[in-house]
């Protein structure tokens, strides 16, 4: 479809943020482009009307690390700024500093940002006449909630649903504008199912293939715009 060419334009890779080593995949780019926007929301909505849909849902967070990992990166960051400190004390050393390079590589945070469904999920939930459900971390949703637990690569996190906004039989969609490791959205699928709702498939922007996260999805259909090497 030519109009994923235009999409896949607009999606702007930031290098190093928001930590060292991480490219970035910012969707803002997308936002600020009209077009590109509505033909993101049109490619999903043209795959899901129709299809009985009833829920779409999306993981709504507004910081990802639990208290935990901020300590773990703040430590990793420490020892991150010796080694380098110290391969810079010693030239020439190529073994040495492979070796160190190899440590700093391992010891590099992993990706632990924002969730973004929230801007994909409503205009197609209302598009194609379906309720929508946000998921979000603990003590924000005023009634009375499930919780889904769910492990990051140092500490955990949690997404809560108010109990009722799905019911037994509801077919639900899950929505994100991306895919990394794929915890986000297998914390949503255990929710919904939980809660008496079938997953029918993912629907994000973009994935990260070399990441994985399809293999959490439990053998979910996971349908993507735009793929990112
Ligand atoms: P996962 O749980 O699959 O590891 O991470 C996916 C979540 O992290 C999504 O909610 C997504 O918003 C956020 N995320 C991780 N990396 C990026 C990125 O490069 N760009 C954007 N826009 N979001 C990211």
């Amino acid at each position: 479809d030519p109009r994923v060419h235009g999409i896949a334009a607009a999606i702007r890779v930031v290098p190093d943020f928001p930590k060292k080593g991480i490219m970035f995949r910012d969707i803002t780019t997308l936002l600020l482009n009209p077009k590109a926007f509505r033909n993101a929301v049109d490619l999903f909505v043209e795959r899901y009307l129709g299809k009985d849909i009833t829920v779409v849902a999306v993981g709504w967070q507004t910081e990802k690390c639990s208290t935990f990992h901020h300590s773990a990166l703040c430590l990793r960051k420490i020892i991150h700024g010796t080694l380098l400190d110290w391969i810079a004390t010693m030239n020439h050393n190529y073994d040495l500093a492979l070796f160190v390079g190899l440590v700093v590589f391992t010891l590099h945070p992993g990706r632990g940002i924002e969730a973004r469904g929230l801007i994909f999920g409503p205009p197609i939930a209302l598009a194609i006449g379906a309720k929508f459900i946000p998921l979000r971390k603990p003590k924000k949703l005023p009634g009375e909630v499930i919780s889904e637990k769910y492990d990051l690569e140092y500490g955990s996190d949690c997404l809560e649903m108010h109990v009722g906004a799905v019911q037994p039989g509801d077919r639900a969609l899950v929505v994100d504008d991306l895919i990394a490791t794929g915890g986000t959205l297998c914390a949503a699928m255990n929710l919904l199912e939980r809660a008496g709702a079938n997953v029918v498939e993912f629907a994000c922007v973009i994935e990260l293939p070399e990441l994985k996260g399809r293999d959490k999805l439990k053998g979910k259909p996971l349908h993507i715009l735009v793929e990112s090497r």
